[in-house]
């Protein structure tokens, strides 16, 4: 069987090894004569999984004391909600910065839920660079400063994180476990589980635990944060089958070396496919500009949409899979998630080269 070479945005490719794993074990998980989706969530051959994942991300991501890890469903985009209606009490201002259309949607629901302030954005540029936040004026009664780590459409990642006054949130969908980060440098992280950490239908929330006396109450029960903490994210039945493959793939990061080895696997990805760009003579473009270049995404138009389209067509015919632009910055995009191997970011780039030296 051959695979795919999968560029896809999300959901995205798995480990093979993974894969391989979940194929052994799916119809009898460690003997039970069961698969792990059968089993009850109450059982202690499940409880296993889900205590195994929450230990090994907290390993992996250094996780400190007085820091606690949920596993939601809703995806991120119901964080897009649940942030502010825990954290953005009465009086107080979700400070946001606009990176993407992902932190636009976060806003746009935040703005349902109470007092919002865009801080810095680089909407007039089209999402090209990620703006400083040198000269923010924060406002004295910040809630927090909601910033999306890696902008998964535009191609553009944060390279380091701002040591900001007030509490730091952040979206980190498309890029957590890509590289190393302080944990405690943040108040609240969230991602949905499709790119870097196994299937869809599993949302990690990483919450500094002196946020949970801030929550006001009266929320429904399944959107207040202190529901999830307090039940060790088994109040109701849990995505458990994606929690086991969260699990799984997080074994894999383990075995691979841990976040520090993703990071350099993934810089010298990312370094093979922008020297293509860079050094096409203009040929392809990229959209992000040098400093603020994403290592998940990579994002580029060719001259013209005739070009692009025969590019991608004869891209598909060789089995590269997912490289269509989104929309509102057109040309393509190369997902180059952990899971994607440096031999296919490699055949991308010599497939990249022979092109342009047909059409250039
Ligand atoms: N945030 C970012 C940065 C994303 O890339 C995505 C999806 O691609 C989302 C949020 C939305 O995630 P979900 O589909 O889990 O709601």
């Amino acid at each position: 069987m051959k695979r795919a070479y999968n560029f896809n945005a999300g959901p995205s490719a798995l480990p093979l090894p993974v894969l391989e794993r979940a194929q052994k074990e799916l119809l009898n998980f460690q003997n039970t004569g069961m698969s792990v989706m059968e089993l009850s969530h109450r059982s202690k051959e499940y409880e296993a999984v889900h205590n195994a994942a929450k230990e090994r991300l907290k390993r992996l991501l250094n996780v400190p004391d007085g820091y606690d890890i949920l596993f939601l469903q809703g995806g991120a985009s119901l964080q897009f909600s649940m942030v502010p209606m825990n954290l953005l009490t009465e009086g107080k201002i979700g400070c946001y910065v606009l990176t993407g259309a992902w932190s636009e949607k976060a806003l746009k629901e935040a703005q349902k839920i109470g007092l919002t302030t865009v801080v810095a954005s680089s909407k007039e540029a089209n999402y090209t660079y990620i703006p400083p936040l040198d000269d923010v004026q924060w406002p004295k009664n910040a809630a927090y400063v909601h910033i999306t780590s890696n902008n998964t459409i535009f191609g553009t990642q944060w390279k380091e994180f701002p040591n900001t006054p007030v509490d730091l949130v952040a979206d980190m969908s498309s890029d957590i476990l890509s590289r190393p980060f302080d944990v405690s440098q943040f108040a609240l992280i969230y991602a949905g589980a499709q790119k870097n950490l196994g299937p869809s239908g599993v949302t990690v929330v990483i919450l500094r635990n002196d946020l949970l006396e801030r929550i006001p109450d009266g929320l429904p029960t399944m959107l207040d944060y202190r529901t999830h903490q307090k039940s060790n994210s088994l109040y109701n039945t849990p995505p458990t089958f994606a929690i086991y493959m969260l699990s799984l793939v997080l074994e894999w990061v383990e075995e691979q070396g841990g976040v520090a080895a993703m990071e350099e696997r993934n810089q010298q990805k990312a370094a093979v496919l922008y020297e293509a760009i860079d050094e096409s003579g203009g040929f392809y473009k990229p959209h992000a500009e040098k400093g603020s270049r994403s290592l998940m995404n990579v994002t580029f138009t060719l001259p013209n949409e005739e070009l692009t389209k025969t590019f991608l067509a004869e891209a598909k015919e060789r089995g590269f899979v997912g490289l269509g632009g989104h929309r509102s910055v057109g040309g393509c995009r190369a997902s180059i998630y952990n899971a994607v191997p440096l031999e296919a970011c490699e055949a991308l780039a010599s497939f990249m080269n022979e092109f342009r030296r047909r059409f250039a």
